[in-house]
């Protein structure tokens, strides 16, 4: 600690001689953990689930929303760390729970009410940038592969590395739908998706804090910790402290942080404006 504050209080020097660009974050490594999948498999996996999904959706398809999103989400994606080469791809749900999920290889889904509850861009760039860490941090395939060797054994799935494990899954039944398992992430992957996304708003010129402002907004809105966000990104023991501890570690504070912009405000304008889709009829008896 004593060696990282000396180092950041050199980085603070350096800075403001004009000597360091303003990313003292560089230093920081994020390892994503043993898996089968390649980066290209997470790509073509988190394609194929994309489709199934997108069908079991109301998505927005407003293109101003979109744009606006995609826009933010690329700017995060920039910063990424262990970013190989995912194809960022984002889409807006119709949804008035407050919920945000990630495919692997890349594909975000954010649901209206998430940026509808933000209060400004910074906190929506944070719920944006820790989905997007879990996607380079490969979580999803991570479970797969521990799901794998829990079913055949490590001896016959070394003899199927290089082939087609995507298929495996398949015949197993095991799929990267909403809502299954391997979706459902571990409250250690959670910290280190916070901790990834923390980083990257950092990255992008945001108040790294702006990531525990919303958690407080979706706290405050589900006390009881009943609803999707809770289920799909169990909280960690002690969440606000490990992000709040990691934000010294990241390099000296930035002297204007961006926090809103008009564009955030004009999207979530719109959305308040939109109508939710009809609910489904009662099914007949
Ligand atoms: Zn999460």
């Amino acid at each position: 600690m004593g060696e990282l504050q000396s180092r950041s209080h050199l980085a603070s020097l350096l800075l403001l001689l004009g000597v360091l660009p303003p990313f003292g974050a560089e230093q920081i490594q994020f390892k994503p953990g043993w898996n089968v999948f390649s980066p290209k498999d997470d790509i073509q996996l988190g394609q194929q689930a994309a489709a199934q999904n997108d069908r079991q959706l109301a998505l927005i398809d407003d293109v101003g929303v979109l744009t606006y999103v995609s826009s933010l989400g690329g700017r995060l994606a920039a910063v990424a760390p262990n970013n190989e080469g995912y194809s960022f791809t984002f889409r807006v749900v119709n949804s008035p729970d407050i919920n945000a999920c990630a495919l692997p290889g890349g594909f975000i889904y954010v649901n209206r009410a998430t940026i509808e509850s933000a209060q400004d861009e910074a906190q929506l760039a944070g719920v944006i940038a820790h989905e997007e860490g879990h996607v380079v941090m490969r979580h999803a395939t991570q479970r797969a592969t521990e799901l794998l060797l829990h079913r055949l054994g490590f001896g016959v799935l070394e003899g199927l590395l290089g082939q087609n494990l995507g298929a495996r899954l398949t015949e197993m039944g095991v799929n990267f739908l909403f809502g299954s398992t391997l979706l459902k992430y571990s409250p250690d992957e959670e910290t280190q998706a916070d901790a990834v996304g923390t980083y990257m708003l950092y990255r992008a010129g945001y108040d790294p804090r702006a990531m525990t402002q919303f958690f407080a907004i979706i706290r405050q809105k589900y006390p009881q910790q009943t609803t999707e966000y809770f289920l799909d990104h169990p909280a960690p023991e002690r969440r606000m402290e490990k992000v709040e501890a990691e934000i010294p570690q990241l390099g000296p504070p930035l002297a204007n942080p961006k926090t809103d912009s008009t564009e955030f405000r004009l999207t979530k304008d719109r959305l308040l404006h939109m109508p939710l889709p009809p609910k489904p009829e009662p099914a007949q008896q």
